[in-house]
């Protein structure tokens, strides 16, 4: 499923292997959105480290974050996704990127067809199933002194796993994330 977020995700992965100067890679082809699909207990998080700033694109099914993949109906339902997409915005509760990089928090753009918020893909309600994605962009005097990012996703309550691709100057790779290691590491391989 392609969403206009992915979309700008892709965008922000090629600018930022043109400014390493390196050709996309086949790591970066997995970078695109047909890596993304929609598996309860499963989000992604894509990361982009550039010169000045840092991006993370979320994408996961509804049900993983707020228990349900509908528009909300009842009082609880209401209650339930307001709280979830309050933390959302908060973003610091979401992504806490190491202070070494002195990164502020610039945007959140949030997306669903279920809850009404942004621009999400037209054919998404159709499905049966439903996704929230999140794009924050970070604002950062040396990113690339980042060593960690803490992820705060399995806070929510069917939240299984989260698969994390980084690109990054110093290269692009993969990191697979659980209740029981909630960070990315940014150093290594
Ligand atoms: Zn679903």
């Amino acid at each position: 499923m392609i969403t206009i977020s992915r979309g700008r995700v892709a965008l922000v992965c090629a600018s930022a292997f043109a400014m390493a100067g390196l050709a996309p890679s086949p790591a970066a082809a997995q970078m695109q959105p047909a890596a993304h699909a929609h598996v309860h207990g499963i989000a992604t998080v894509d990361v982009v480290i550039d010169r000045a700033s840092v991006t993370i694109s979320m994408s996961s099914p509804l049900d993983n974050l707020i228990g349900f993949e509908h528009a909300p109906q009842t009082d609880a339902e209401r209650s339930a996704a307001a709280k979830t997409v309050a933390t959302l915005k908060q973003g610091s509760q979401v992504f806490s990127i190491d202070p070494a990089a002195g990164c502020k928090l610039k945007s959140v753009d949030l997306s669903s067809a279920a809850l009404g918020l942004g621009h999400p893909d037209a054919s998404e309600a159709e499905s049966g199933h439903a996704d929230i994605d999140g794009t924050y962009e970070f604002a950062c005097a040396q990113p690339q002194r980042a060593q960690y990012i803490d992820v705060g996703l399995f806070q929510f309550p069917h939240m299984q796993k989260v698969t994390a691709q980084v690109a990054a100057p110093h290269g692009q790779f993969v990191r697979s994330l659980d209740p029981a290691q909630r960070r990315i590491a940014l150093s290594g391989r």
